[in-house]
């Protein structure tokens, strides 16, 4: 296939048919502003509606502009993307967009952190010439996970893209007619009773703050300054792959040690890790696995860590609920163990004892509402707030958190593997319960500890390992969509795989709806992963099962993995739902 040859801003370039125009200047380094496009993952989707115009280009030889976003270059074109034209239609185009915006932007929750912003700074746009009609549109703070302020949406529809296309969850579409137009629920439901399963990732690619979080901080701002509240929190293994950059330091570095010693200068009486507890699921779970393969159970199993996967698969493929493992997710275990277990070791009366579990992901918070995730009405998790929200309050309380000295986590509930800590990356639960299941199955340890085939972003990733004389068929979706699609293949066929992996975030846990805003770019995810990868090399124990502190609470509590006692506080179960 021949190149097409053209010229951008006068240098001279050559592409495959059918490049963008986008495209090529951004390989040429040439930046052209950008609003409602977005490229999405590894599925090589993109939003390019060329809705919002702020792209504009112009193209020698045409009297209207074109959008870079979805023209074509074509043999011969001439291309300025700094002609006075073109900046000043982009102008237009963004004070269009302003002139019916809020603009509270010093009380948004996307100050400073907003493209619409960050687009009017970089466009030097010092008054808004239009005065467009103000809708007054209630916000829908309905769930428990995120809130939608339709008066700030400014049409772009990445979030309808990102559910409707990515996760395959299809909440959003365009609802109203002219200027009170907006990107809604179906019948402007509130979003706690559509399909949502508050995965978060429309939140992640909102350019603006018409899609937020619930914002937890105030709460636990009370509860730690409550004399009468014993408070304990415990962080997820995303949360230290990215926490840096809410404080300028770069993409994947790992600030474990830091973020312990923020945690305890906020106040908290104790500081735990969600990795113990990741330790624990993989007992539990290998275990289920193993129970499952020797007498005959349901395969494959899958993985039930994530929430908003967990809702997908009651929402959309109830006759499947068999199949997933009945493992709490490893906060809701770390709840349960520190309400009964850890408050009696500790002489705390569990009605005082708050849980805080500081999380990458959105679909927590629901899953901490959840009925049956509670003790006598009372929930094992109080509150769970984001790794964005962790960062306010460390900026709110004065904390210099890059000078921060390493701290520790307290014991008891404090000690991980580097088997745990790999749960923040896709593919990272299987690999961890797979290293146990091996040397419970053979007795001894696997000659490589990394399961390096289940590693990475592609959607959909498979492998099969022997173990003990068996072939073993694993399967790992991230995403929503790719979810879908293992699971229409795990009803069409289902001997197929033995056991199988879901994250709803593309990615896994690194890329979640509460992490720092990431652009939705596959770099971002690949060094929080590697981050993660770095920890459990560095790990002195790589496997969950040899964990001291789970091998103590199992000798002291718990007795054996799938015990009544484990049932009745480490496992759960799942209900058909249509809201
Ligand atoms: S809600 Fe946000 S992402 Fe969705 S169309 Fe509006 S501005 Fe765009
Ligand atoms: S949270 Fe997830 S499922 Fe819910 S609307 Fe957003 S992208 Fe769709
Ligand atoms: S993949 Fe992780 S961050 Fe995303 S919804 Fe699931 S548990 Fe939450």
């Amino acid at each position: 296939m021949s190149l097409v040859n053209f010229t951008i801003n006068g240098i001279s370039m050559q592409a495959e048919p059918g490049a963008t125009i986008l495209e090529c200047a951004k390989s040429a380094g040439i930046h052209i502003p950008t609003l409602c496009h977005l490229n999405l993952h590894d599925t090589k989707m993109v939003n390019q509606v060329g809705t919002c115009r702020v792209c504009m280009v112009e193209v020698e030889g045409r009297r209207n502009l074109a959008p870079a976003c979805n023209t074509a270059v074509a043999e011969g074109m001439a291309v300025r993307t700094d002609s006075v034209k073109a900046i000043k239609a982009r102008r237009k185009v963004v004070e269009l967009l302003l002139s019916n915006h809020p603009k509270d932007c010093l009380v948004c929750a996307r100050n400073q952190n907003c493209e619409l912003q960050s687009l009017a700074a970089e466009l030097s746009i010092r008054r808004v010439r239009y005065d467009g009609k103000r809708n007054n549109f209630p916000w829908d703070t309905s769930s428990y996970s995120l809130v939608r302020d339709p008066n700030k949406c400014v049409l772009c529809r990445r979030c309808e893209t990102m559910c409707n296309k990515v996760q395959s969850v299809g909440v959003y579409s365009a609802v109203n007619r002219g200027f009170e137009t907006v990107i809604g629920t179906a019948f402007d439901e509130p979003m706690l009773d559509t399909v949502c399963t508050f995965c978060g990732q429309c939140v992640s690619v909102c350019p603006t703050g018409a899609l937020t979080q619930v914002d937890n901080t105030w709460a636990v701002w009370d509860a730690i300054n409550n004399p009468d509240k014993f408070v304990i929190v415990q962080t997820a293994p995303a949360v230290r792959a990215a926490l840096g950059e809410e404080f300028g330091m770069p993409v994947g570095s790992l600030v474990t040690g830091k973020m312990a010693s923020a945690l305890r200068l906020l106040g908290f009486d104790k500081v735990y890790d969600t990795d113990f507890a990741a330790d624990l699921t993989i007992m539990e779970e290998a275990h289920e696995f193993i129970e499952r393969v020797k007498n005959g159970g349901t395969l494959p199993i899958l993985t039930s860590c994530c929430p908003a996967w967990v809702k997908f698969i009651e929402h959309q493929f109830p006759e499947l609920l068999d199949i997933p493992s009945t493992c709490k997710s490893p906060h809701e275990m770390f709840g349960a163990v520190a309400k009964t277990h850890l408050a009696g070791k500790l002489g705390v009366d569990p009605a005082n004892m708050v849980v805080v579990s500081v999380m990458p992901c959105l679909a927590k918070k629901y899953e901490a509402s959840r009925p049956e995730l509670a003790l006598e009405s009372s929930p094992y998790v109080d509150y769970v707030i984001t790794t964005r929200e962790l960062g306010a309050m460390i900026r709110e309380a004065g904390v210099r958190f890059a000078s921060l000295p390493d701290g520790e986590f307290d014991s008891a509930m404090g000690e991980s593997t580097g088997a745990s800590v790999i749960f923040g990356a896709t593919g990272g639960v299987i690999e961890a319960a797979l290293r146990t299941a091996y040397a419970w199955l053979t007795g001894e340890k696997p000659a490589d500890v990394e399961f390096t085939a289940l590693r990475g972003i592609k959607g959909i990733k498979e492998a099969t390992y022997n173990i003990a004389g068996t072939d073993f068929k694993i399967a790992v979706a991230s995403g929503l969509g790719n979810a879908r699609e293992l699971l229409e293949r795990v009803r069409d066929n289902p001997d197929e795989y033995h056991a199988i992996e879901i994250m709803a975030c593309p990615g896994g846990c690194v890329s979640g709806g509460g992490q720092p805003y990431h652009g939705n770019d596959p770099e971002t995810y690949a060094k929080r992963a590697e981050a993660i990868y770095s920890e459990d090399r560095a790990k002195a124990l790589r496997y969950s099962h040899e964990n001291p502190e789970v091998i103590a609470l199992y000798e002291e509590f718990l007795g054996e993995p799938g015990s009544h006692r484990a049932h009745e506080l480490l496992h759960t179960e799942y209900t058909k739902r249509t809201v």
